[in-house]
């Protein structure tokens, strides 16, 4: 079985059949982990069968988020490593191959090694989807990440206060240089809905999110409200889409509706 195994993966280059989307973002702290991990689960809900890479190897924060902080991954003969599953969503982050929070300092080189392995020696079977989460920003460990993903098409998530025109050159200058399609933008932290009064707050500013869409010529996939709920699921390690019927799970499943 084994020897099929890796057979099958090696031979085939790594996600020929999958569709593979990396995550990236303007700078850390917009919420690119988080929709992420429940953009993941929502696929998987709807039926798909996804992957989910944790390429952001230092600063990696889907365990907390997918609850499998403790968790290891299981080795398997032939040097092959079986991805941890959890929510339908099978996952591989450096955070569960280290001990503890062991902090991480490491150079690119090294950085890339490990995503290769990710991709070549973890035995993911056949994907319909593969989510990357990439490292934050546009610097040189995002684009050299996305280099060694030739067929990654680009996702984007912004948050509504930063500046639509420098994200995007930025941005735009990343896609062109690693020959990837931005295929769409998710504004995260759109507005607040007052328990109160029951409106809708946009805190950060309005319509940004549609703004850099435009600048970038891509599509604003969907807006996801800003919910003490979500940060309290991943503090918690439940991602909050587990019900997709939820106010939350009807947005994501809205976005992976315009995604698919
Ligand atoms: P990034 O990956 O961009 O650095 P994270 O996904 O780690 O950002 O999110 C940063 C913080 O914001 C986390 O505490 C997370 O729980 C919280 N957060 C993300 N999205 C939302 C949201 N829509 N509503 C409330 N809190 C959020």
């Amino acid at each position: 079985l084994i020897e099929k195994l890796h057979g099958k993966q090696k031979k085939a280059e790594p996600f020929k059949n999958t569709r593979v989307i990396a995550i990236g973002s303007g700078k850390g702290g917009v919420g690119k982990s988080t929709v992420t991990a429940n953009l993941a689960v929502t696929l998987a809900e709807m039926g798909y069968k996804v992957g989910l890479i944790d390429a952001d190897i230092l600063g990696y924060s889907i365990p907390q988020i997918l609850g499998i902080k403790d968790v290891k991954p299981m080795a398997i003969e032939g040097g092959f490593i079986l991805p941890i599953e959890r929510n339908g969503v099978k996952v591989m982050s450096m955070g569960n191959l280290v001990e503890g929070d062991q902090a991480l300092i490491w150079r690119g080189p090294l950085l890339g090694g490990v995503l290769d392995q990710f991709m070549n020696d973890v035995y993911w079977g056949d994907l319909d989807y593969m989510l990357i989460d990439l490292p934050p920003g546009t610097g040189d460990v995002p684009l050299s990440l996305m280099q060694k993903l030739p067929k990654a098409e680009i996702l984007i998530v912004t948050t509504p206060q930063i500046t639509a025109a420098n994200v995007a050159k930025r941005l735009g200058l990343m896609a062109n240089k690693t020959n990837s399609k931005i295929i769409g933008l998710i504004e995260n932290m759109s507005y607040f809905v007052c328990n109160n009064c029951g409106e809708k707050h946009y805190i950060f500013g309005k319509a940004e999110g549609e703004k850099l869409s435009k600048e970038l010529n891509t599509t604003l996939l969907g807006e996801i409200p800003l919910v003490t709920g979500i940060r309290e699921d991943s503090d918690k390690g439940v991602p909050s889409v587990i019900d997709l019927e939820s106010e939350v799970g009807k947005v994501y499943k809205e976005i992976a509706k315009n995604l698919i």
